[in-house]
Formats: structure tokens, C-alpha cells, sequence
């Protein structure tokens, strides 16, 4: 699937369909679109759609939107994920941790 260009946010370069950046926007073509949703917190019919190339990264994908980037540590999610229009999804667990990393550098004048 191409992506719709929308004047003005072509020089984001990110794709306004699928939120890839676009190092070639006029070679850019959206990955495949994926099902997935939070079994915990969805009800069995409610799914998101996100695009990725892989079942990997569409549940890699859907858990970073889902986060509300709140408290630290290790995290651990369960998402299931599923061609769009199949009813056979793939289970995945999803772990991150936050880390921040500072950087010292001497300035002498
Ligand atoms: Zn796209």
C-alpha cells in the first residue's frame, strides 16, 4: 500500500500512514498491516492496527504505543498478534526497561 502524501507533513518525512520515517519518501511503501491488542486489558474483538514487517515487530510496535512511559524498571507485557483478517494470532511477551544515559564532557577555556 502507498502512502497518501499530505502537503505540509511530507517534510516531516514520516509516513502518515504507517509512522515510519522515510529516508526516500518517493520509495516508501507501508509494511503490512497487523491485528494486535493487550489480551489483559482488551476485550476479545478489540484490536489495534499497526503496521510492521513481522508479527515480532507489530507486537513490538503495539506495546511501545500502549505504554504511558510511567514508573521504571524492567516491563513485561503480553500482546497478541494477528494478520489482519485471520482469527489464528500469534502470542507474544514483550519486555523493556527505561534506561537514561548521561554523559560527561570537561570543557576547558
Ligand atoms: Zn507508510
Amino acid at each position: 500500500m502507498a502512502c497518501q502524501q499530505v502537503s505540509g507533513e511530507c517534510a516531516m518525512s514520516y509516513c502518515p500512514t504507517c509512522g515510519t520515517y522515510m529516508l526516500y519518501p518517493e520509495h516508501h511503501t507501508c509494511p503490512p498491516q497487523w491485528e494486535a491488542q493487550d489480551p489483559d486489558e482488551r476485550a476479545d474483538d478489540d484490536w489495534t492496527v499497526v503496521h510492521a514487517h513481522d508479527g515480532e515487530g507489530a507486537a513490538v510496535k503495539y506495546a511501545e504505543r500502549a505504554d504511558d512511559r510511567s514508573g521504571e524498571g524492567p516491563h513485561e507485557r503480553t500482546v497478541l498478534v494477528r494478520e489482519m483478517g485471520s482469527t489464528d494470532a500469534k502470542h507474544f511477551v514483550i519486555t523493556w526497561e527505561y534506561s537514561v544515559d548521561y554523559y560527561a564532557n570537561e570543557v576547558t577555556t
